[in-house]
Order: C-alpha cells, then structure tokens, then sequence
C-alpha cells in the first residue's frame, strides 16, 4: 500500500477525517479542526501586529469577479462553478424523471452568478480596487476561506475542499517584496517552534495546456512563486504547505489597482495550507495530539 493511502486510511480509522466516498472531500473531527484553530492562533500571534485589515468571504464568488480575473486562463481545470435547476414544474417533473431513469439528470442546471472560491485571495481584488488608490502605506489584509479546487486524490494533502489562510500586500514593489521576504522568514521560524522539518523552493503554478508550459517556466525563471515544503505522504516529494507568490502587477493591472501615487499597484500573497499543516503535524508527531512532543503541545497552548 502506497504511503498516501496508508494515512488516508489511518485518519479515516481514527475518525480525524470523516470519509465521504468522494476523494479529497472529508469531514473533519473536532480534534483536527482544533490543532486549525490552535495553529490558526499562532499565525495572528506572529502577524497580528502588522494591522492588517482582516476580512472573511464565503467559500463562493461573483462570477462576474472571477471571470475578470483570468483563472480560466490559466486554471480552467481546477474551476468549480455553481450551477442550480431554474426551469418551471414541467421541467421539474422532466428532472424527476431523469433521475429516476439514472439518466445525467445535471444536464439542465444553469449557471449561477456564484462560482467557488479558488484561492482566498481571489475576491479581494476588485473589492479593493472600488475603494479607490490605495494609502501611502500601501494595503496589508488577513483572508480565510474554503476554497475548491477540481483534482481528485487519493493523497489527504491533496484535497478538493480545503481552507487558505492568507495575507495580502498591495503596494509598491518595494512593500510588497519586503512583505514576501518577511513572511519566508517568519513562515520557517514558526515551523520551527511546531518541530516540523521544512525546506523552500521556487515553485510554479499548474498552468493548463502547452501555454501552460511557458507561464510555469516563466514564473520560475522570474523567482516569482516560492514554497515551504514539508514532507507529508512523501519524503521524496515534500508537500507545498505554505506559499509565497509575488504577482507583480497582474491583479494591479486586472483591476485598476493604484498606488497613492497613481502608479499601479503591484501585489503578493502569503497562503498557509491548513489543513495541510494539521496533516504535517498529524504525520511528524501522531494521530494523538495527547502524545505531541511537550514543546510543541505547549507552542499551541494545549
Ligand atoms: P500544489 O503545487 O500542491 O498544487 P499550489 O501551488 O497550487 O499547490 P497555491 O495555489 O499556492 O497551491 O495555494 C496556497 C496553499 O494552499 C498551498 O501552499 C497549499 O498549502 C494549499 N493547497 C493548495 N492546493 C491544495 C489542495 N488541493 N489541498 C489542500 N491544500 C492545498
Ligand atoms: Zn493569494
């Protein structure tokens, strides 16, 4: 049995995830959901003085957002949307009796003006950008949220519904790399003080198709996209827990972002894979969180 089943099974046998029959949609138990909140406790104690304006979206978008960001560009294959049954009682019944055929009953649905969320970061943009040019300071945010994304694994880090904690910088270049580079540090610091075994490497997105294939070499080349990896289901193949993007002024541009001083603004964001880090912690120092070594018990206040 590979090493990614092995633990999928584990946390399914000790019930810290709650099997759905579909791969990489789980439940979670109380004890996972609290090493999130603990953990989640932590990063506000390391970010929580810089100000940054915290804001909460719910795990789906305006469509009309996130068309205007290019996703589908880049990601159509990841892209969830949501579709819902918008006909009269004719078609109600014709649904019905689909159904009861076992025919492709979702055929009819139309799409929504709602797609799912793919990264936190996602609906911040245009929310920003009707706000107006942005402060001196430039623009600093505290995101959450569940996002989608359509890759089915059998891999527990590897999941379809799966939460991103994220900072946001707007700003100069300046800001936004010093930001960048901060959080590098800090990103491995706190790994350090939960015992977890990390290293950082460029990295690229899984852009789509064979134009894909110049953006990834693109966004490598450029040093644009960073990872702090830490070893999950696969020593050989660390998993992305953390990431570090500096988009320059692609969200800038996109949205008419500026800068106080009117040029465009550039932006970055720092994403931390919750429930990936639970998994990482869960893998390195037990299923039990009454057995964790006493430091890093105490480093998340149990
Ligand atoms: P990967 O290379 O593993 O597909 P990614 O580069 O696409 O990840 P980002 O888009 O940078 O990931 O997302 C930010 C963070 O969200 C990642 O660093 C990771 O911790 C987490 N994440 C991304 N995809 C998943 C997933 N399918 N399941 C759980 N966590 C994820
Ligand atoms: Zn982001």
């Amino acid at each position: 049995m590979d090493m990614q089943t092995s633990l999928l099974d584990r946390l399914f046998e000790t019930g810290l995830l709650i099997d759905t029959g579909i791969e990489g949609l789980y439940g979670r138990s109380g004890s996972f959901e609290e090493v999130i909140t603990r953990f989640e406790a932590l990063i506000d104690e390391v970010g929580g003085a810089d100000g940054a304006e915290a804001i909460r979206f719910p795990p789906g978008m305006n469509r009309a957002y996130f068309e205007g960001s290019g996703y589908m560009k880049s990601f159509p294959q990841l892209a969830g949307t949501v579709h819902s049954f918008c006909g009269n009682e004719l078609d109600h019944m014709h649904l019905l009796q689909c159904m009861e055929a076992g025919d492709d009953w979702t055929k009819g649905q139309e799409a929504t003006d709602i797609v799912l969320t793919p990264a936190a970061c996602y609906p911040l943009y245009p929310t920003v950008a009707k706000r107006g040019a942005l402060p001196t300071e430039g623009g600093l945010f505290d995101l959450q949220s569940y996002c989608f994304r359509h890759e089915p694994s059998n891999d527990p880090a590897r999941m379809q519904l799966f939460r991103m904690r994220e900072y946001v910088r707007m700003g100069t270049p300046e800001q936004v790399m010093a930001f960048r580079n901060d959080w590098m540090e800090r990103g491995k610091a706190l790994m350090a003080r939960v015992e977890l075994p990390v290293e950082i490497d460029v990295a690229n997105d899984p852009f789509f198709g064979r134009a894909g294939r110049m953006m990834k070499n693109n966004q490598r080349d450029q040093n644009l996209k960073f990872e702090l990896l830490i070893p999950i289901t696969s020593t050989a193949k660390p998993t992305a827990c953390m990431s570090f993007n500096y988009h320059q002024d692609h969200f800038g541009k996109s949205w008419d972002i500026s800068t106080a001083d009117g040029e465009v603004a550039h932006t970055a964001c720092v994403g931390f894979g919750l429930e990936r880090i639970a998994l990482a912690l869960f893998q390195h120092h037990g299923l039990d969180v009454g057995e964790w070594p006493a430091r890093v018990r105490a480093t998340l206040g149990y």
